[in-house]
């Protein structure tokens, strides 16, 4: 079973919580290993929890992961080599 970006940031706090199910953790780690994207994605999300740890709450500007989500697909979508023109 593979997983795609998008499973993984549904999963980021949940494996930053270590609330995941030992299978879905080892895809998350592994699709880590070799994402930028999500290493990016999961070392912000790592500060933003160290900086509230004292609170021990994880809050997000309403929309936030909205326009995360919405920013990282645009990222994706520039990543991905454009359709060939045949010239
Ligand atoms: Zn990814």
């Amino acid at each position: 079973m593979v997983i795609d970006c998008k499973h993984v940031w549904n999963h980021i706090s949940g494996y930053l919580d270590d609330t995941l199910s030992a299978e879905v953790k080892e895809l998350v780690q592994e699709h880590l290993e070799h994402c930028e994207i999500c290493s990016a994605i999961l070392d912000s999300t790592r500060n933003i929890l160290i900086l509230t740890a004292d609170e021990r709450t994880f809050e997000l500007p309403l929309g936030f992961s909205e326009r995360l989500h919405a920013r990282l697909s645009e990222e994706i979508e520039g990543i991905r080599p454009a359709p060939s023109k045949s010239d």
